[in-house]
């Protein structure tokens, strides 16, 4: 989905608390940042743009514009 991508670094998932949930930032094609995050333990995955946790929906439509 990203084109570019940097260095992964860990985060506290919000839902079950595992400190090493992974966190990728991701450009998406109309330059907005937005962040990937993800549990291998309990599966949670989330996104974020700054601060803000956003619904997945709002990701892909931005992926989407063109
Ligand atoms: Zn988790």
């Amino acid at each position: 989905m990203g084109r570019r991508t940097r260095d992964a670094v860990t985060v506290t998932c919000s839902a079950c608390g595992a400190q090493d949930a992974i966190q990728i930032d991701i450009t998406l094609p109309d330059d907005s940042d937005v962040t990937f995050n993800s549990c291998h333990r309990c599966e949670h995955r989330w996104w974020e743009s700054g601060s803000r946790v956003i619904d997945l929906n709002a990701v892909l439509e931005k992926a989407r514009k063109r």
